[in-house]
């Protein structure tokens, strides 16, 4: 008995030596400072698009399909020689994800075909409002103008996405073989 509480008063102090000690100090001053978090970690889904601006999303619907929480919302329409939006036939022209049904398991990102669809590294959901989960297009979508740069090759299925490693992607998902660090 004395022994075990010895024991674990040992393992307290050495982690409190070595935390205060500085490089295991493992607090950070959130909110101003966030931690950076894995690349495979499943934070808020991002809507990725092509360097020309076009949508990578085809509208094809497998992620909600596949989502265990019908967590996904959308509804699909034609793309036209003066409306493109997407690089396929359809676009998804009403993407949503209702973020408190979402259990942030992945399997979106997984099935999507196109790597349309990402789990980001942001993990911030505090929202007032009931409503403001429903994330949108408007939410997750990049910014034309941020195409494939920085932080949007990040992708957590692949690691990082370049040409030729999108290439293989969509020829074989399931093959990690290209992937970053393999
Ligand atoms: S992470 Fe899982 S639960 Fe959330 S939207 Fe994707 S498939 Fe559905
Ligand atoms: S995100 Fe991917 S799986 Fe979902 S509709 Fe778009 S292309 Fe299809």
């Amino acid at each position: 008995m004395i022994f075990e509480l010895l024991k674990g008063l040992n393992i307290a102090a050495h982690h409190m030596v070595r935390y205060m000690a500085g490089p295991g100090n493992v607090t950070v001053e959130y909110p101003e400072v966030k931690r950076e978090q894995p690349p495979f970690f499943r934070g808020r889904h991002r809507l990725q698009r092509y360097k020309d601006g076009l949508e990578r999303c085809v509208g094809c619907a497998l992620c909600a399909a596949v989502c265990p929480s019908e967590a996904i919302y959308l509804e699909a329409a034609e793309n036209t020689p003066e409306h493109r939006v997407s690089a396929g036939e359809r676009y998804a022209e009403v993407y949503q994800i209702h973020l408190l049904r979402c259990i942030f398991c992945g399997f979106c990102e997984e099935a999507c075909p196109e790597n349309a669809i990402i789990m980001g590294p942001s993990f911030e959901l505090a929202m007032s409002k009931r409503t403001d989960f429903i994330a949108d297009k408007g939410d997750m979508l990049d910014a034309p103008e941020k195409g494939f740069g920085d932080y949007h090759e990040y992708d957590p299925y692949i690691s990082h996405v370049t040409a030729e490693s999108d290439k293989k992607a969509k020829a074989d998902p399931w093959d990690k073989s290209h992937a970053a660090g393999h």
